[in-house]
């Protein structure tokens, strides 16, 4: 080998850890941003996140980060609001189509990352401060809402209403009530406009709950006993919710279509949305008549979590 192209070989690789580095730095700009707030709000939010090893994974290339994903911003009303984000493989953008709007979410972040880096695809994200609840506020008022629910204006009313003690008992102010419904538009637009281009015609969107012992709140069995999720249960198909005592009730499947239902349930834990489901805002509502598959596992269970998302997106 000559000097020359032994330089050259050199440079190419400088060149290529650098490409390394610099999405590195890309796909983990939110997380970086994500550790804003007063020391008690981070404070509170590192103990829900105990699992979160997102400082590691940023600070080593082979974690978040891989040189085809490019990260842009799709949209942002102003600084430090909540903002719409695209993570993309340039070569192959339109396979799949996934959806987080939880920013705290992280392993579902990381495994939705992993997966299209492999397979290609898109992820539309909702990011802000890092947490699962964004906040539309201004002037020093908080105005929070789950981003997970305002794709409906009766979402949104709700949202607002249960996140924000100080509105009272009185209506919605018409301004914030238009910012959020606006920003929740905006956000199922752009996972639309994703879905029509993509070759696997469903929504998934992967999620992160805490540990049943932990947060008897919301799980595989919320599904099958009185509260609101069961309602929200198809109860005309027999086996629904299907729960499997071997696993984790916090790693399930909720979906949409008959036929994933029917595809999932032999292997996981899985319910079907009924057409009168309660209308709550969630995407899982917005794209009731679609395609929608909710892959959703306990903080940290990376390895499970990306096993159930190859399900998912092999189910054609
Ligand atoms: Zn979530």
């Amino acid at each position: 080998m000559t000097a020359t192209a032994r330089v050259a070989l050199r440079d190419s690789h400088a060149g290529a850890l650098l490409t390394v580095f610099a999405a590195a730095l890309v796909t983990c700009d939110g997380r970086g941003r994500s550790r804003g707030g007063d020391s008690a709000e981070r404070a509170a939010q590192a103990a829900l996140d105990r699992h979160d090893a997102a400082a590691a994974e940023c600070a080593s290339p082979s974690g978040g980060g891989h040189a085809d994903i490019q990260r842009e911003v799709a949209y942002a009303e102003a600084p430090h609001q909540p903002a719409i984000v695209r993570f993309v493989n340039r070569r192959r953008p339109h396979t799949y189509c996934l959806a987080i709007p939880h920013e705290n979410e992280q392993t579902g972040f990381e495994v939705a990352i992993e997966f299209i880096a492999r397979h290609g695809g898109t992820i539309v994200r909702v990011e802000q401060n890092g947490r699962r609840n964004v906040d539309f506020g201004n002037a020093g008022r908080k105005s929070a809402a789950d981003p997970n629910r305002i794709a409906t204006r009766a979402g949104v009313r709700r949202t607002l209403a249960m996140l924000n003690a100080d509105l009272g008992e009185g209506p919605i102010p018409a301004e914030l009530f238009d910012r959020v419904a606006g920003f929740g538009q905006r956000f199922v637009a752009a996972i639309d406009s994703c879905l029509a281009r993509a070759d696997y015609r469903a929504v998934i969107a992967p999620h992160n709950n805490r540990d049943a012992t932990l947060d008897a709140d919301y799980g595989i069995l919320s599904y099958g006993r009185p509260g609101a999720a069961a309602g929200d249960a198809d109860k005309t198909v027999t086996g629904n919710p299907a729960i499997h005592e071997s696993q984790d009730t916090d790693d399930f499947f909720v979906v949409t279509d008959r036929r994933d239902f029917d595809r999932l349930r032999a292997d996981w834990n899985a319910a079907l949305l009924s057409r009168d489901a309660t209308d709550d805002g969630s995407l899982a509502i917005y794209y009731l008549d679609k395609r929608y598959i909710n892959v959703e596992a306990q903080h940290g269970a990376h390895a499970r979590q990306a096993a159930m998302l190859r399900a998912a997106a092999h189910l054609n």
